[in-house]
């Protein structure tokens, strides 16, 4: 594939590592290409960051036509810097686009396209511990026509953010409100895609959680409202007794490539994982008499994120303390070690940019 480089006439004064939120500072410059059914995608070029202009009749606008994906560049001890997984995000890409109706990306093109951009903007990636660059790779329909089909017109793009550390005080647990009213996906729906629709359903419930205290939502599924799903923008490991218990990817259920390595490491390490069913109510009992040892989330912006309360109908309850558990904590210096190069990684997952 020739991508074509536009370079920015100026460029931008890199920010404070201390400045850095998450998602409101933009690189130099992001990728974009476009598709046409007839042409296939075309176009490739590396642009200086700026607006897309929409006909407004585009069909992103109307239906909702959307995926994303979400990985970061993380700057080494040594200066390089490196990809984690970037394959895993380009497969989970084109799964959301197959169900979505928007157009497959040859995985050797999407790769090109990642590296090709990141090692261009690789002065962005801050060095400050716990930050990282923002990698957000996008595809959006944009028909100019209101009617209602499979696009024919589709556009990719990916921009880059540095990000502060997700953990500037240290890792603290977060509490976790058990929705039972809302439902974020079904079976057969589009739970198992990384699309902006997901997103746009979920908000009320999480505007709720967060009015009451609790940072994110635990998700029940969408039929029985019984079995555990996941966290606002995260899967969820529970520890009961010596039994690592993660939902099953049922195709409700966002795959995680965050949740699919701490399975790989946890079962490196000896421990027995389940990918099962899991129903409110098992998880209640294990709440009750003590044999929920520890409960996580996992995610590529928090890493992991250990839970620390959960709250079901209005009852509360404390796990391991309030504080980090041991086993939530091995997962994360073993991923955060491979990521920022601080350990050997033997699993072969770092993927260096030139
Ligand atoms: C992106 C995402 C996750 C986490 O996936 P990672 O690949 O580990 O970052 C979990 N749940 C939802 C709903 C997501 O959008």
């Amino acid at each position: 594939m020739e991508i074509k480089i536009t370079k920015a006439a100026t460029l931008k004064e890199k920010p404070d590592s201390s400045a850095l939120g998450f998602g409101k500072i933009f690189t130099d410059h992001m990728f974009i290409m476009d598709w046409n059914v007839d042409k296939g995608w075309y176009n490739a070029r590396i642009v200086p960051f700026g607006n897309i202009s929409l006909h407004p009749a585009s069909t992103v606008l109307h239906y909702g036509s959307e995926i994303f994906e979400g990985l970061k560049a993380y700057r080494r001890a040594d200066g390089k810097v490196q990809l984690f997984r970037p394959m895993e995000n380009i497969r989970r890409m084109n799964n959301s686009a197959e169900r979505l109706c928007l157009p497959q990306i040859p995985e050797e093109d999407a790769l090109q396209a990642l590296e090709t951009f990141v090692s261009l903007e690789q002065d962005w990636t801050p060095s400050a511990e716990g930050t990282s660059l923002y990698l957000r790779p996008f595809m959006f329909g944009n028909d100019e026509t209101l009617g209602v089909h499979a696009v024919h017109n589709a556009t990719f793009a990916i921009i880059a953010s540095p990000v502060g550390s997700y953990y500037k005080e240290g890792i603290n647990p977060v509490k976790i409100m058990i929705e039972d009213e809302d439902v974020r996906a079904v079976r057969g729906g589009t739970g198992y895609a990384k699309c902006g629709g997901n997103y746009a359903a979920s908000n009320r419930a999480g505007e709720r959680a967060e009015k009451k205290g609790y940072s994110q939502v635990l998700w029940l599924d969408g039929v029985e409202r019984k079995y555990i799903e996941e966290v606002g923008a995260m899967n969820v490991m529970f520890m009961i007794n010596d039994e690592i218990v993660t939902p099953m990817l049922s195709g409700s259920i966002l795959p995680g490539i965050t949740r699919k390595s701490c399975i790989e490491v946890l079962k490196k390490a000896g421990y027995k994982v389940s990918e099962r069913l899991l129903s409110v109510d098992e998880l209640g009992e294990a709440l009750e008499n003590g044999s929920l040892k520890e409960a996580w989330g996992c995610g590529t912006a928090a890493v992991v994120s250990p839970i620390g309360e959960l709250c079901y109908k209005d009852v509360k309850y404390t796990i391991n303390n309030g504080e980090i558990g041991k086993v939530t904590q091995m997962l994360y210096d073993t991923l955060t070690g491979i990521q920022w190069g601080k350990l050997q990684d033997t699993f072969g997952w770092t993927y260096p940019i030139k």
